[in-house]
């Protein structure tokens, strides 16, 4: 079974008082936090143990009980308020997490130590000391909440006396069904309060993409090239036998280039006018959160269409060439910065398509990017003419939206050209790879279709140049 984690995240609406005891609870749930890394260092032996153990050798150690009715250093002597077990255990692992992290510096810097000294170098770095406070935020673990519903959870919060249960109001979608929620926490940010649940959900492993190929002579895989024109992305719907299935352009490129184009131009504006105003300078914080929040927008609603996209058609692989490097524009401040935002942006979708993906049971793979906008898709001519509507299609001209094969006389979308390369070029390489392994006769080597065997010989004359327009295959 493969796996994959998300975090699902709402708001929690405010009401008189709830900052403070949430900043009560917060500030005592830190405070056993560094009571118990104290414990560890005092014990460092308790790294040894594994979790389970060392947590219990911490209660030992620290709470009194019954059976166990003097221990050496009781955290009720160190903090007076009354700790529930799920806290406690809760700031046991979190101190154990801080304090690993510490003893691993630690040693680090005393073999470098070490090692300067057996040269006879003088070592002049400090040793790193243990972290005095934390912001550690506190999870809800079993116990500590109750009662969730899509709009309402109850949670235990210190109110600086006694521990009391508290109606959150909830603002958000609900957890999604076929996830396992963990414990929630509860994050501040800019004033306000909000409520994270880890997700978590598993699925069968998706088969590697050559034993895909190898097994399914009518594998369909979903090739997108990414733009930076207004069909940010085209999706093309790719089946192993060659047939193009579909294709999509997902819009939306020059409203989005215009949109922040126009507040980049507010920040450069701001700029001339009070000399040098970056990132971080506070008249600008709202621009620039602007200007993130409608790029991560963007990716987010891109990524989601592309994955929709390749699972409405069965599409089990998605394929993406691997980004080039970004070639510095000329031109105004708004419109470099747009460019490499716009740049920036190819890599976000990439990203994002590849954990929604994912979560689906969908593989991303990357080709090659080399000329997959020059050669044509049909017969492998390169490089193709690119031209805009009432232009001659004399030359290949970057950012052309059509083309025109000199050698088959195919034209169409330049893009969509792009995007046909793209899958092919995955098909070439998992064929290739595929004779290779055959005739190696290595271990591992999938079991093979027998119409995919056939396959193999197709898409090899495919990438001498003397392609096959089309697949006939019985
Ligand atoms: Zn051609």
């Amino acid at each position: 079974m493969a796996h994959t984690i998300k975090t699902h995240r709402t708001a929690i609406e405010a009401r008189p008082g709830l900052l403070n005891w949430y900043e009560t609870t917060t500030t005592l749930y830190n405070q056993v936090v560094a009571f118990y890394v104290s414990l560890y260092e005092a014990h460092p032996g308790l790294l040894n143990l594994n979790q389970q153990e060392a947590l219990r050798q911490a209660e030992r150690l620290t709470h009194r009980t019954r059976t166990n009715p003097s221990p050496l250093w009781p955290l009720e002597e160190a903090i007076s308020a009354d700790i529930p077990a799920m806290l406690r255990r809760a700031a046991i692992n979190a101190a154990r997490g801080a304090f690993q992290s510490f003893h691993s510096h630690y040693q680090r810097w005393q073999k470098n130590k070490t090692n300067f000294e057996a040269k006879g170098k003088r070592f002049h770095h400090r040793p790193p000391v243990p972290p005095r406070t934390f912001n550690f935020n506190l999870p809800f673990y079993q116990g500590m909440f109750k009662e969730r519903t899509v709009t309402s959870i109850m949670v235990r919060l210190y109110s600086g006396t006694s521990w009391q249960w508290v109606k959150l109001r909830l603002t958000g979608e609900p957890l999604p069904a076929e996830w396992n929620p963990g414990s929630p926490i509860i994050v501040r940010r800019r004033g306000r309060l909000r409520l994270h649940t880890p997700l978590e959900k598993q699925f069968p492993t998706p088969p590697k993409a050559l034993a895909q190929v190898a097994a399914d002579p009518q594998l369909r895989v979903c090739s997108v090239d990414l733009n930076l024109g207004d069909a940010v992305a085209v999706c093309t719907i790719l089946q192993a036998d060659g047939t193009e299935v579909v294709t999509r352009f997902i819009r939306g490129g020059k409203n989005l280039h215009a949109r922040r184009r126009r507040l980049l131009g507010k920040v450069a504006r701001k700029r001339r006018q009070s000399g040098i105003l970056t990132e971080g300078e506070a008249d600008n914080i709202k621009l620039w959160q602007k200007i993130r929040a409608i790029d991560e927008y963007e990716a987010h609603r891109v990524s989601q269409r592309i994955v929709e996209f390749a699972q409405a058609h069965r599409a089990t692989i998605l394929v993406f060439e691997h980004l080039g490097n970004l070639k510095p524009q000329k031109g105004r401040y708004s419109q470099r910065s747009n460019e490499k935002r716009a740049y920036w942006l190819k890599g976000k979708i990439v990203k994002y398509a590849r954990y929604k993906a994912w979560e689906q049971g969908i593989l991303t793979s990357r080709v090659n990017p080399r000329n997959t906008s020059r050669d044509c898709s049909d017969c492998g001519a390169s490089p193709v003419a690119r031209y805009a509507a009432g232009e001659a299609p004399l030359a290949y001209r970057p950012g052309g939206p059509l083309y025109l094969c000199p050698a088959c006389l195919k034209r169409g979308n330049a893009d969509h050209n792009a995007a046909l390369n793209i899958g092919f070029r995955f098909f070439q390489r998992a064929f290739r790879q595929l004779s290779e392994s055959l005739h190696a006769k290595a271990s591992g080597v999938p079991v093979v279709n027998p119409i995919a065997l056939q396959q193999i010989a197709v898409w090899q004359d495919r990438r001498s140049g003397s392609a096959l327009p089309s697949f006939s295959l019985a």
